[in-house]
């Protein structure tokens, strides 16, 4: 039955990523907003608007029944989570099904199954993907973390085994401080997502983030190519690229096709992406997680395949399947994206509120820019600092990188000082235009490049 009425249950550049999307199909749209979202962009592109609750997240966009009781108000016959808050919660794609609505996604028996980091790692090992060393599912108590960790050799990673964007992850080089760290990751789990199970990797040096997109629909599966995510700040990507400029078209199909695999072995339904460390002076790749969802820098695939991936997503929810054969996914050009945050990298990368009074977007050829930003805009102070993403598009990286200056230099959202600045040095930096780099190369040389450029020296941390 083909859909009608979507209920978006989430906020900021996504949603209205999410409206657009909809209503190009025809689709009624909803928006399940906080009291704190009600004058949001999203608000005012959305044909309606349900108020789920005050503005705190636990009361609001990660609260199931208020959004599932905004979906029955408002007739809605399908709910599309977004990223981040309940899109990865499997109970909670159950619960959207058992009231009669299309929950637009896989299972919550593919999310249960893939959600748990850990339980996902044995899924990708039996299905012959690599995975990086380390223990078998969830980790009990600190002592058996101990003796595996011996196993496994320093340095490690410990991860939580509910973990997402970045958090419950602490990096250890010594068994004198495992314990400690253990019982620190348990409680930092604890916190972020009610679950205070954790797992243990094998740490890899020098290596890079890859990760591919798939589609299915629970009988095939594609990809789409890959990301290159390898410049992050405290283990979150703030810099991706598609494709990776740093694989081999041997490696790439080699890759590419262990995802697709892996996708197609669960019989997988959505858009989702399977993620990758990479060491490309060995070329060995193994499987990190996979995230059954769309992916905040899903737009890079969109422009270089030209799939608009939120359209794919509707259309397999809405059962017309998968209408894309591999061998029509074709790579075209290069492109990048940067998440512009609403953060003082200057100054330790502090949150920077207020009012956007100016507002003056990128735009031209190649250039697009998702943003929840309009002029006069009050940022809150309740959610992630994601102010939108300026994705460039061109025939090559190098071209990228130029258009990327360009337009980086156009964007005013004065007095909100954004991350723009910091990528305006990087696009300059020779390590990254020769993509000498590593997931920990942007952390160590940031205070170098912040004194160069004349700004205020900050302190940067490594969890
Ligand atoms: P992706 O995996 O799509 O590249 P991230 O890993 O950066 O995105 O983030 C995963 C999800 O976690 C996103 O949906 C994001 O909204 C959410 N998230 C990221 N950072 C934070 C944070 N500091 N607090 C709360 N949620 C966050
Ligand atoms: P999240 O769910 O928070 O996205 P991931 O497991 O994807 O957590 O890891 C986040 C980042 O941490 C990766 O992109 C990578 O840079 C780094 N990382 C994760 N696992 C390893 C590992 N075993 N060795 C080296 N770096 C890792
Ligand atoms: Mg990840």
């Amino acid at each position: 039955m083909p859909l009608r009425k979507l209920l978006i249950a989430n906020r900021g550049e996504i949603a209205v990523r999410l409206l657009r999307g909809a209503r190009e199909r025809g689709l009624a749209t909803v928006l399940a907003a906080s009291e704190a979202d009600r004058d949001s962009l999203a608000a005012g592109l959305a044909d309606e608007v349900e108020i789920i609750g005050p503005p705190p997240v636990q009361k609001s966009y990660l609260d199931p029944a208020a959004i599932l009781a905004a979906a029955q108000r408002s007739g809605a016959d399908a709910l599309h989570p977004g990223y981040g808050f309940l899109s990865e919660n499997a109970a909670f794609a159950d619960e959207v099904r058992e009231a009669g609505l299309v929950f637009v996604g896989p299972t919550g028996e593919t999310i249960r199954r893939m959600g748990d980091k850990a339980a996902a790692r044995r899924t990708a090992a039996e299905a012959g993907v690599p995975v990086v060393p380390g223990s078998e599912g969830r980790v009990e108590d600190p002592e058996e973390a101990a003796r595996l960790a011996g196993e496994i050799g320093y340095p490690l990673m410990i991860k939580a085994a509910a973990g997402g964007g970045g958090r419950g992850i602490r990096v250890v080089h010594d068994a004198a401080e495992l314990r400690d760290q253990a019982l620190r990751a348990q409680a930092e789990a604890e916190a972020a997502f009610g679950d205070r199970g954790i797992y243990l990797e094998k740490y890899i040096e020098r290596a890079r983030h890859i990760e591919v997109q798939v589609l299915g629909d629970g009988e095939r599966a594609i990809h789409l190519f890959e990301r290159e995510c390898t410049l992050q700040r405290r283990h979150q990507k703030v810099w991706e690229e598609a494709p990776s400029a740093s694989l081999t078209p041997e490696k790439r199909e080699e890759l590419c096709a262990a995802a697709a695999r892996l996708a197609e072995g669960i019989g997988y339904s959505g858009a989702g992406t399977v993620e990758f460390i990479y060491d490309d002076r060995t070329g060995d790749f193994f499987f990190l997680e996979m995230n059954t969802r769309l992916q905040v820098e899903h737009p890079t695939t969109e422009m270089v395949t030209g799939v608009d991936l939120v359209r794919a997503m509707l259309a397999i929810a809405g059962g017309e399947g998968l209408q894309l054969r591999q061998e029509e996914v074709v790579l075209r050009g290069h492109s990048i994206e940067v998440r512009i945050n609403a953060e003082d990298y200057r100054n330790q990368f502090f949150p920077s509120l207020g009012r956007v009074d100016h507002l003056r977007l990128p735009g031209g050829p190649g250039v697009r820019f998702d943003t929840l930003l309009y002029p006069g805009y009050d940022i809150p102070p309740f959610y992630d600092s994601l102010l939108g993403k300026l994705i460039v598009h061109d025939l090559d990286r190098e071209l990228a990188l130029g258009r990327l200056r360009a337009a980086l230099g156009e964007l005013d959202t004065a007095p909100v000082v954004t991350t723009a600045g910091l990528f305006s040095l990087l696009v300059e930096d020779p390590d990254v235009r020769a993509l000498r780099f590593d997931t920990q190369w942007l952390e160590q040389r940031l205070p170098g490049l912040l004194e160069e450029a004349g700004a205020a020296p900050t302190e940067t941390t490594t969890r």
